[in-house]
């Protein structure tokens, strides 16, 4: 028994659960469905009697078999002529069933004298008086249950019979029967096939749910490796309402690996980069002293050179510098628009030796909780990037604006956009794709984000451009996190 595990036990259980349920069900709606079957019947056997009853024509059954001149004759002769007066008013009732059985009992020859529909018309003579008659004695309306009836040959009956009195004599029965075992057989068929469909359904409903979870379990197998290739970006489900899920749990994987190798990253930065600037800053100065001698003037280019390179890695260290966890943030409430038209006339200069142009939207926006100078750093990489992107020059717009609950600074290019494979690893220390590039400015700029409880979406598309949309909390919205939480993201 390899594959009977904890999942095949459950499953019994819940299939034994069910089943148990939908039997007690199945039982108790037959149970109230019999009680309303037996009072329609019930209602039909009165009916029917006192149709049969109200019917008759007046006089004895002896005067009857008179009428017809068959007084003095044999008892057979006897009932056949009374079974002639009185069988057309048995025929008179239609019933639409075929377990009722009714006609007239006459006391007088202790014979049944005429039968209703379906009826075994040897009935009428010969039957055994003893067997019928203790039932049909009575002198008042009875309903009686009887074993072993000879109307239904051997079935349970429920049988009701009224007295026919004149003057003040019973001088015969009508009576209705109804086969209880073909009642009871009836329900119980139904009760079978109800079972059997819903016990079917259930079974489709099986393995329906395990083929399911079968392609769900090769599909979350997929993912994961998927997840460990770090290619999930176009993963799609053979079920497809599960596929945006999948997506979501690979968005979310994705952020938590950056921020994980942000993390390492800035712990690293913060414990070495200071190490290896010192002696770069004492390396820097003896330059700049060579520099200015006179014996070394046939060096100067190459002086110049190698401080300008010192200046480069220094630059570099500044950025990597800023991955670093503990660095401190100075939070402030600020107005964004007010910090971009501080800092557009640096952006546009850049832009403009790069023949582009910065077009500005700024909207009308709360203020939002931030720290100014890592705001100021992430708009110039993000500019710098997009005066990068378009080789030849373009337009690039920064918009501010708001939505219901944050502000938003989107910064849109008209370059050569991003690749799909690109946009996952984006934010990723050292990821360029650039000669010169240090694959530090987006991740200097997805740090702050972090650090800011901010949002970031990229959108991008090859040859007609990119567009980065920062989403920060306002302050003045309710849902703003309070200094404390941003203090948290930041620890
Ligand atoms: P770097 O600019 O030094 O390459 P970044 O971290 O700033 O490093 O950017 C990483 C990479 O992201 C870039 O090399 C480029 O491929 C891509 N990238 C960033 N911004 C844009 C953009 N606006 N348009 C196209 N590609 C971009
Ligand atoms: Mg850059």
């Amino acid at each position: 028994m390899k594959n009977f595990n904890l999942t095949t036990k459950l499953n019994f259980k819940i299939i034994g659960v069910v089943l148990l349920l939908l039997i007690t069900v199945t039982a108790h709606n037959q149970w109230l469905l019999l009680q309303e079957e037996n009072a329609k019947n019930i209602h039909w056997l009165m009916s029917i009697t006192d149709f049969l009853v109200k019917k008759k024509p007046p006089g004895s059954f002896l005067d009857i078999a008179d009428r017809h001149g068959a007084a003095n004759k044999c008892l057979r002769g006897q009932i056949l002529s009374i079974n002639q007066e009185l069988q057309p008013i048995v025929n008179d009732i239609l019933v639409p069933t075929d377990i009722i059985k009714f006609g007239y009992y006459s006391s007088q020859q202790e014979s049944i004298v005429a039968l209703g529909a379906n009826a075994d018309i040897s009935l009428l003579v010969g039957v055994d008086p003893s067997r019928f008659k203790p039932n049909c004695e009575v002198n008042t309306e009875q309903l009686i249950e009887r074993k072993n009836s000879i109307l239904w040959h051997g079935a349970n009956e429920v049988i009701y019979v009224r007295p026919i009195i004149e003057n003040g004599l019973i001088i015969g029965h009508a009576f209705a029967s109804i086969n209880q075992d073909a009642v009871y057989a009836g329900i119980r068929k139904r009760m079978v096939n109800t079972l059997l469909a819903v016990f079917s359904m259930l079974l489709i409903c099986i393995i329906v749910f395990r083929e399911l979870f079968v392609q769900l379990k090769k599909d979350l197998q997929l993912f994961a490796e998927r997840i460990l290739d770090g290619q999930t970006y176009d993963f799609n489900s053979e079920i497809t309402e599960f596929t945006p899920i999948l997506k979501y749990i690979s968005e979310q994987t994705e952020k938590m690996t950056r921020l994980d190798r942000l993390n390492i990253i800035g712990e690293m930065a913060a414990g070495i980069a200071h190490e290896v600037r010192n002696p770069m800053t004492t390396v820097r100065g003896l330059l700049q002293l060579m520099n200015a001698k006179q014996e070394f003037t046939s060096h100067k280019e190459k002086i110049s050179l190698m401080i300008d390179e010192l200046d480069r890695a220094n630059s570099i260290i500044t950025e990597f510098l800023s991955l670093a966890k503990n660095k401190v943030m100075n939070f402030t409430d600020g107005n964004l628009n007010d910090l971009i038209r501080d800092i557009h006339p640096l952006l546009q200069a850049d832009a403009l030796r790069n023949n582009c142009d910065i077009e500005m939207s700024l909207g009308d926006i709360p203020t939002i909780f931030m720290d100014q100078n890592s705001i100021r750093q992430l708009i110039l990489n993000m500019i710098r990037n997009a005066i990068d992107a378009m080789p030849t020059g373009g337009l690039i717009h920064i918009t501010t604006e708001k939505d219901e609950q944050r502000v938003l600074l989107a910064i849109k290019d008209h370059g050569i956009g991003i690749p799909l494979e690109d946009k996952e690893k984006l934010g990723t220390p050292f990821f360029t794709t650039k000669d010169n590039g240090t694959g530090l400015g987006l991740a200097v700029c997805y740090r702050i984000v972090q650090r800011h409880a901010a949002t970031i979406i990229v959108e991008s598309e090859l040859g007609k451009g990119t567009t980065f949309t920062i989403g920060f909390h306002a302050t003045i919205l309710t849902t703003v996190p309070s200094s404390e939480d941003i203090q948290k993201t930041i620890l």
